[in-house]
């Protein structure tokens, strides 16, 4: 068994979730399509999954009526499909054009994913044979309570159980394609937890804090400062 993510033998998409709408973000169009260091939003991810050592086909969920927008490279595997309401509508459509035994799910609005993380989850799910898939998460730093109906704060949870879930997530396709068919999509605010609710395992995956997620408009200053300091993305 190899001992660190070198070219694999199993193969993987990559799926990019890039159909939400961004109205947290209040652009007036797409999130996916904001500008953040110089291009659009979703361009940072495509790029991390172009250079991985273990992703072939590229698949990207896309806003519908708005594909044009998106520039793929015609001469490389990157397929566009129109996603859905929810975002695991989105996966479920983009899982049509994926053909291979793993499929990597990742969020257009995190950009400061990179090769090596996307390589190192995959590699976490390739030596986990009990796993159904892998994801990427952070330790939390926040204390963390449990309020009840009326805002009175009901209980403190223990932090050290505690992570700050991220993509990439890396499933078993089958697996993600069963729980979707089972799960209540429009509930999903990732995709491990239709795998969890249909009874699979998910395994944990250290993930850098800084891989955020664009949501609000102060998201983006602090994307814009840490893909300007990341020389991995600079
Ligand atoms: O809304 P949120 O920021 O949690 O979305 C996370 C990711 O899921 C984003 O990249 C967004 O474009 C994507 N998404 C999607 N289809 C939806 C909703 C969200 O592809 N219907």
């Amino acid at each position: 068994m190899s001992d660190g993510p070198g070219p694999g033998t199993i193969q993987t998409t990559a799926l990019i979730v890039a159909a939400g709408s961004g109205l947290r973000l209040g652009a007036g169009g797409p999130k996916a399509l904001v500008e953040v260091g110089g291009r659009p939003l979703f361009e940072w991810a495509l790029d991390a999954c172009r250079e991985s050592s273990r992703i072939g086909r590229i698949v990207i969920a896309v806003p519908p009526g708005h594909g044009r927008e998106f520039a793929v490279d015609p001469e490389r595997d990157e397929v566009l499909v129109d996603g859905g309401a929810a975002r695991s509508q989105s996966v479920a459509a983009g899982l049509e054009a994926v053909e291979t035994e793993f499929v990597l799910v990742h969020d257009a609005a995190r950009p400061l994913v990179t090769a090596d993380l996307i390589d190192r989850t995959i590699f976490a799910l390739e030596v986990e044979p009990d796993v159904d898939a892998v994801i990427s998460a952070a330790p939390v730093t926040d204390t963390v309570k449990v309020i009840d109906h009326e805002g009175v704060v009901a209980s403190t949870l223990d932090r050290d159980t505690l992570r700050s879930v991220q993509t990439p997530q890396v499933f078993r396709t089958e697996a993600l394609r069963r729980a979707i068919e089972l799960g209540d999509v429009e509930q999903a605010t990732d995709d491990a937890f239709l795998i969890e609710s249909a009874g699979g395992r998910v395994g944990v995956f250290d993930g850098p804090p800084t891989n955020i997620k664009v949501t609000v408009p102060a998201d983006l200053a602090m994307a814009e400062f840490l893909l300007g300091r990341d020389p991995e993305n600079s």
